[in-house]
């Protein structure tokens, strides 16, 4: 189906872009991956897109001492191919490696992904597990938001209308740290139909401290999962402190049922892959 019409602008500036946002029901247009789909399939009908892409810096990827800071138009691709990036946080590089096919790769953005807030998306259930920050620009001025607060229902986000999303900092990790990504997908390339991003670290008595744990695809937005880390935080990793992590994790989603899977066995997938990943993570 064709697109309904639009507007559609190309500010070279965030001031600009800032005050075309104000336009009624305008919309930002980053990578297109999810947007123009959605339009296509009359489920948004915007008045007007305001294409960042000429607007310089907003894909830039900055590596400093304490943080990492990925502009909103920075593409899957450049995360995948950064070297810097894999050294600094191996969870986001590993985890981006699942995200769609290499088409939608090129295109696809980080900034599109944490708006457009698909529950199944890795990226926002990476930003959930390592507290990222999210700083947002608007009419009304600048503010930052948690990730763990931006996500408000499947598809559904704080942010205000004619707020962007201008960069995203997520904190630099310790060298020793532990972590894994694990999903199930049907295909690869597929969203996830359940996810699991850890990582914890050791203690001198090789006990698991600082346990974050994000769950994708099988709760209505991506979330930590307070339970499965209160059974690690303090443990020794054992086959025993495994298992009971694991049912913590199962009990505390509430999954939902559709054509790819009912909500028990995504429910069951949660412990499957937690256990995958905290064996893959103390290996
Ligand atoms: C076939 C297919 C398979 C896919 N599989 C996966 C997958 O497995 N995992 C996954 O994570 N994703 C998947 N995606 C989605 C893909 O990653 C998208 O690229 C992403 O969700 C949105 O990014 P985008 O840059 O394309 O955003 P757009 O489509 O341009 O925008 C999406 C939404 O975000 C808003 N927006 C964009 N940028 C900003 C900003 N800076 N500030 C405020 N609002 C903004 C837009 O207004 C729009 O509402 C898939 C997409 C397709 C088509």
């Amino acid at each position: 189906m064709k697109l309904p019409d639009f507007d559609y602008h190309s500010p070279t500036s965030l001031d600009e872009a800032i005050t075309l946002m104000a336009t009624p029901n305008a919309r930002v247009l980053a990578g297109g991956q999810s947007l123009l789909p959605i339009m296509a399939f009359r489920l948004a009908a915007p008045s007007a897109l305001v294409d960042l892409r000429k607007i310089k810096g907003l894909d830039k990827i900055e590596i400093t001492q304490d943080a990492i800071h990925l502009g909103p138009m920075v593409r899957w691709r450049d995360v995948e191919r950064h070297e810097g990036l894999a050294a600094a946080l191996p969870l986001l590089t590993q985890a981006m490696e699942h995200v769609a096919h290499y088409q939608i790769r090129n295109r696809g953005t980080v900034g599109g992904s944490l708006a457009h807030a698909d529950p199944a998306a890795e990226f926002p259930g990476i930003a959930v597990t390592c507290d990222a920050r999210i700083h947002l620009a608007g009419a009304n001025g600048k503010r930052v938001v948690a990730a763990g607060d931006l996500f408000v229902g499947p598809l559904e986000t704080c942010l205000q209308d004619g707020e962007i999303i201008t960069s995203i900092e997520l904190p630099r990790w310790p060298q020793a740290r532990r972590w894994a990504f694990e999903e199930f997908s049907q295909r690869r390339g597929d969203f996830a139909l359940a996810g699991i991003a850890l990582f914890y670290d050791l203690d001198g008595e090789r006990r698991a401290q600082n346990v974050h744990i994000g769950v994708i695809g099988a709760t209505d937005r991506p979330r930590r999962l307070p339970g499965a880390e209160a059974a690690l935080n303090g443990q020794a990793l054992s086959d025993e402190v495994i298992a009971k992590a694991c049912a913590a994790a199962c009990a505390e989603v509430d999954p939902p049922t559709d054509i790819h899977g009912s909500a028990e066995y995504r429910r069951s997938l949660v412990g499957t892959l937690l256990q995958r990943a905290l064996v893959k993570a103390s290996s």
